[in-house]
């Protein structure tokens, strides 16, 4: 039996793509930060004869990851699936708002991610579920070209990102460039990231790509948004069960290649 791991999936798409995953024949291992949200969560699924482990997860809390995956590896866990699901739209814009959004939106699936990896099979599938927000195109000229031509390094892009924060802080950020959302930012950073593991990957039987889920009806989203949260998922899990030949390095909407 195949194993996927979700983070933040106490509610939304996260918790859909859990319940898809889990139809599809996955063992579920069920993430979230609260463990009354994540008990909760799995009560839903148990309700409709879908049984996942659940455990805790804060992925904003290294030293919480790195015991987490202690855990994993304890247990002899091997993942076929691990799904950086987990995110927050804070509401305000100041550099404090900017940096929580950053450590659980971009830091957050880099930490789990490189935690995890001792741990991924050799055909892993990995998927960052991010956004159409985050197209480059948000940015000036000059600051796409720095995510983009070529991709950059992680080092460049943690600089990237922290230079981001600070210039929110000293009031610069949009002379520089950057758009006024913290959120943007985070999914633009996620991107580069997914980039540049699928370069770390290349070769490794290891797929990673990057999905927008489309504006979805969720606490996120809100009840005006225009697609059902299992229409939202459904790409994720396209994502999640690609072939060894499927597609890595990718970002897709519905199984279909979108623009960074
Ligand atoms: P949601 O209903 O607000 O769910 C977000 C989930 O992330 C919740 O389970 C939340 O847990 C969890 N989370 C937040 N911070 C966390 C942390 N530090 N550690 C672990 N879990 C954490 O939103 P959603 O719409 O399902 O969003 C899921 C993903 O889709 C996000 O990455 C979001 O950016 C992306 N997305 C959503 C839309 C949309 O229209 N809905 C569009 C594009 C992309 P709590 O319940 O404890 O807060």
């Amino acid at each position: 039996m195949k194993t996927a791991l979700i983070t933040g999936a106490n509610r939304g798409i996260g918790l859909e793509t859990c319940r898809q995953l889990a139809r599809d024949g996955f063992k579920i291992v069920l993430t979230s930060r609260d463990g009354a949200k994540g008990r909760h969560a799995v009560q839903q699924l148990a309700a409709e004869n879908l049984s996942v482990t659940h455990l805790l997860l804060d992925v904003a809390d290294a030293q919480g990851v790195a015991r987490f995956v202690e855990h994993l590896a304890e247990e002899d866990e091997r993942l076929d699936v691990l799904v950086n699901n987990a995110g927050v739209a804070l509401d305000g814009f100041d550099a404090e708002v900017a940096r929580r959004t950053l450590d659980v939106n971009f830091y957050g699936a880099v930490r789990v991610t490189d935690a995890v990896m001792p741990l991924l099979a050799e055909d892993a599938n990995v998927v960052m579920v991010s956004s159409g927000l985050g197209e480059l195109s948000c940015l000036s000229r000059s600051l796409r070209e720095q995510f983009e031509n070529p991709v950059p390094t992680r080092r460049r892009l943690r600089e990237l990102m922290e230079a981001f924060v600070e210039s929110v802080a000293a009031g610069r950020h949009t002379r520089e460039g950057w758009p006024s959302s913290a959120y943007r930012v985070s999914k633009v950073g996620l991107n580069a990231f997914t980039r540049i593991l699928a370069r770390e990957l290349a070769g490794s039987g290891k797929r990673v790509n990057a999905v927008g889920p489309g504006w979805v009806q969720t606490a996120m989203g809100g009840p005006g948004a225009t697609r059902s949260v299992e229409e939202g998922a459904a790409g994720i899990v396209w994502a999640a069960t690609l072939p060894a030949d499927g597609p890595t390095g990718g970002f897709f909407r519905d199984g279909r290649p979108i623009a960074w």
